[in-house]
């Protein structure tokens, strides 16, 4: 069971007035199978909130232990294999690229952290797309696919590398209702097999079908709910 830690962290983006304290001592820690939502207004800071838990940016100050290790130790490129192979990453408008077919995207994290071997990594592939449900959709271009679906075909991507934590950054925001909910479903069944779900969002009534609700005021983490009897 991988422990990821957040301790102290700060994040103070530098400007010619002193900087934009993004984030102010946020301490938290995840645990195996949760479904989390970070839930705050526009700038409050939770985006720089999964910068700081993707190793996407540092922070300022504080530390981050994933599986009893500092991440802050690790060079930018060991950081770079860190995240392919253990942290899953959803945004909000898919990131797909235009020009590879569905199943072609899903391959190719396969292949920048040569994770299976060359043969698999199709098979894989085609067998994430179909727990989706877009599995016939494999050798569509992502334009050729509703919002919803290039939503599902960058979940099945985050997947590729089977990580352990997937972080989504308003992954509903470009959704319509219908689909919200089928992106939350998915979530829930990846957190019964074991996945921890960490899921951006202002919309409160979403966050409330997660297992734990972390607000977050001007950089401030104002409260850290369990919304369920998960245990
Ligand atoms: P949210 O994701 O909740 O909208 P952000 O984490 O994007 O919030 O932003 C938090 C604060 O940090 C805001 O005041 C924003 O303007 C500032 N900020 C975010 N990214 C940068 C950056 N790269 N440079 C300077 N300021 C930034
Ligand atoms: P696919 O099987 O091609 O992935 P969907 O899963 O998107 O298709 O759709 C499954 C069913 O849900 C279809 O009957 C479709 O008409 C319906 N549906 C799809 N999108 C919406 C939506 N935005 N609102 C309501 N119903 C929808």
């Amino acid at each position: 069971e991988k422990q990821f830690n957040l301790k102290n962290i700060t994040k103070v983006y530098p400007d010619h007035s002193g900087g934009t304290t993004a984030l102010k001592n946020a301490t938290l820690n995840f645990k195996t199978g949760e479904f989390i939502a970070i839930l705050g207004k526009s700038g409050s800071g939770k985006s720089t909130l999964l910068n700081m838990l993707s190793g996407i940016d540092r922070p300022t100050s504080g530390e981050i232990i994933y599986d009893n290790r500092p991440l802050h130790s690790l060079t930018e490129s060991a950081l770079t294999a860190w995240r392919g192979k253990n942290i899953g990453i959803i945004f909000q408008f898919f990131q797909l690229i235009p020009t590879l077919t569905i199943l072609e995207n899903i391959i190719l994290p396969m292949d920048l952290c040569s994770s299976y071997p060359t043969g698999n990594r199709k098979n894989i592939a085609l067998d994430l797309l179909n727990q989706v449900e877009i599995g016939e959709h494999a050798n569509k271009l992502p334009v050729d696919l509703s919002g919803g679906q290039q939503q599902r075909a960058a979940i099945a991507r985050a997947l590729a590398n089977n990580p352990p934590f997937i972080v989504a950054d308003e992954p509903t925001g470009n959704l319509d209702t219908y689909n919200a909910n089928k992106v939350v479903e998915l979530f829930r069944k990846m957190t019964d097999d074991g996945k921890t779900i960490i899921m951006v969002t202002h919309d409160t009534e979403l966050a409330k079908l997660t297992d734990r609700i972390i607000t977050i005021e001007d950089g401030i983490i104002t409260s850290d709910l369990t919304s369920r009897c998960i245990n």
